[in-house]
């Protein structure tokens, strides 16, 4: 299994330095020159750390290069004879030439569709496969979830056929394709420099791919988790769970599952068992609905944000519930106390659900008061419309409207003014310290953020996967230096 970094930086000098620094995760390095504005050939590749593929994508291959096709063959060529030690060209190209020039051990045939994972896959690696070139490569861009399962049998394909096949799916759907894509056969993975740009959507930071997915240790019995929503460009649970299973010093992996439906997350899941989900926004209900069995609050609440693998298929939980309630039972005793609950979506059903729950005196205000009515109705709350709020008394205010979340950092729910009960919690995790629990801790008011619900709730779930707590410092260390980033 190798990992390549793929270097996009717009300087001979930058990309000898990228390099370096990709060796300390990656195998090998990809040369992008076409990103290179001063491209100085005999000092890059004299320069070279480590192993290079040298390529020169033009504008119809996803790459900048825009001078003649001759021009990129020769340099192409160039490139080979100054010691790169791969150079890639596109099947869609002059490929012929290269294949006569350099050895072909030393050629990566490449093709890229930007729009779908073509039905003619197999047919078209082996076209490629037919060239001579010592390794094909596949990148075609997933728009389900499932569409991976056409990669990993174009892998398996590859593998039985002695094909040296390097196969991914692109955009935030073909993930599990880039972190599984080593055990299902192929040659090689792609990522991107830390803290540089990615030169193919879905690229994921090597840092990221090698200490935080563990690539290097995933093999056959790798236990498979991961996240199921849409989208999931923001989600936090990955970094958290894999810290988790980390130090736990279990064989197990968690990735990001962006898909279409619960359909697709199915299909998929036919075919690469998974052995616990989180679900998140906007299937938690259909989640509910599909669930073979459920907890008492997946039952009340209507929604499911966890699977959990059981002998007849998958029980929901929610675990929503107690993440909320966790940092709360630290600090109070909610039976009697007067709370306030913002919003009447779909985290205050949990919200609502738990503090009745606990026995708090519990009331609902949005800005749609039908909706906060017939929410606080469900769970023998009160429901109020928004213009209410000043002139309602609490001691604890929970914000579950999404206002102050990044990047509309400088917005609150409420004004400062409406606020003057004891506590705060804010289920926004992101920034830690929002708008409204500042407001609040400069009167005095004590602030809680939804970081601790978040962290609460995938403890519970990993309890619930494992059967035991995991190590929280491991992941409360994993969310702060991710909110931090
Ligand atoms: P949702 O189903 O879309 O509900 C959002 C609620 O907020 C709705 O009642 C909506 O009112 C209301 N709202 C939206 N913008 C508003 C505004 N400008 N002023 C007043 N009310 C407004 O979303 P959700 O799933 O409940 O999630 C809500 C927030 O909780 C998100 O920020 C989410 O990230 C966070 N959350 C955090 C955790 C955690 O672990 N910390 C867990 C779950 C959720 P309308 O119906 O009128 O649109």
């Amino acid at each position: 299994m190798k990992i390549c970094v793929a270097i996009r930086e717009s300087s001979t000098s930058d990309a000898v330095d990228a390099a370096c620094r990709a060796l300390a995760w990656a195998d090998l390095v990809e040369l992008r020159g076409d990103y290179i504005r001063d491209l100085d050939l005999p000092r890059l590749l004299a320069d070279k750390p480590g192993p290079v593929i040298f390529t020169l994508r033009s504008r119809s291959e996803g790459g900048e290069f825009d001078g003649s096709e001759r021009g990129r063959l020769e340099t192409l060529l160039e490139a080979a004879q100054l010691g790169a030690d791969y150079v890639d060209v596109e099947f869609s190209s002059f490929w012929k030439p290269v294949l006569e020039a350099v050895p072909r051990e030393r050629v990566i045939l490449s093709y890229h569709n930007f729009e779908r994972v073509p039905p003619d896959l197999p047919s078209v690696i082996d076209s490629m496969a037919a060239s001579g070139a010592g390794i094909v490569k596949v990148a075609a861009r997933a728009n389900r979830l499932s569409d991976n399962l056409e990669i990993a049998a174009a892998l398996r394909r590859g593998t039985e056929s002695n094909i040296r096949l390097c196969a991914l799916a692109m955009g935030r759907a073909g993930i599990a394709s880039r972190v599984l894509g080593p055990l299902w056969g192929s040659w090689m993975t792609y990522a991107c420099l830390p803290g540089g740009a990615p030169t193919a959507d879905g690229q994921i930071p090597a840092d990221e791919l090698v200490d935080s997915y563990r690539i290097r240790s995933i093999g056959e019995s790798t236990a498979v988790y991961g996240v199921a929503g849409r989208p999931l460009e923001h989600s936090l649970s990955p970094r958290v769970h894999n810290a988790a299973f980390a130090a736990r010093g279990m064989d197990a992996v968690y990735l990001p599952l962006e898909c279409d439906d619960m359909d697709d997350l199915l299909r998929f899941e036919a075919q690469v068992p998974l052995q616990g989900i989180s679900v998140t926004i906007p299937y938690k209900e259909e989640a509910h609905a599909r669930a073979r069995s459920l907890s008492v609050e997946a039952d009340q609440t209507g929604a499911v944000n966890t699977y959990v693998r059981s002998g007849t298929g998958w029980h929901g939980e929610n675990t929503d519930v107690d993440g909320f309630l966790r940092p709360l039972r630290r600090r109070l005793h909610l039976a009697g106390m007067r709370a306030l609950v913002l919003g009447a979506g779909g985290a205050a059903r949990a919200i609502v659900f738990a503090l009745r729950s606990q026995g708090a005196l519990t009331s609902v205000a949005a800005r749609n008061a039908d909706r906060a009515r017939d929410l606080a109705a469900r769970f023998g709350a009160e429901g109020h419309a928004w213009a209410e709020i000043p002139h309602l008394d609490w001691d604890l205010l929970v914000n579950t409207t999404p206002v102050g979340m990044h990047p509309r950092v400088e917005d609150s729910p409420v004004p400062a003014e409406w606020l003057k009960g004891k506590w705060v919690y804010d289920l926004v995790y992101n920034p830690k310290q929002t708008r409204l629990l500042q407001l609040a801790a400069k009167k005095g008011i004590s602030a809680i953020s939804g970081a601790e619900m978040f962290l609460g709730q995938a403890i519970k779930q990993q309890q619930l996967w494992c059967g035991s707590l995991p190590p929280d410092n491991a992941m409360r260390d994993a969310l702060e230096s991710a909110l931090g980033k």
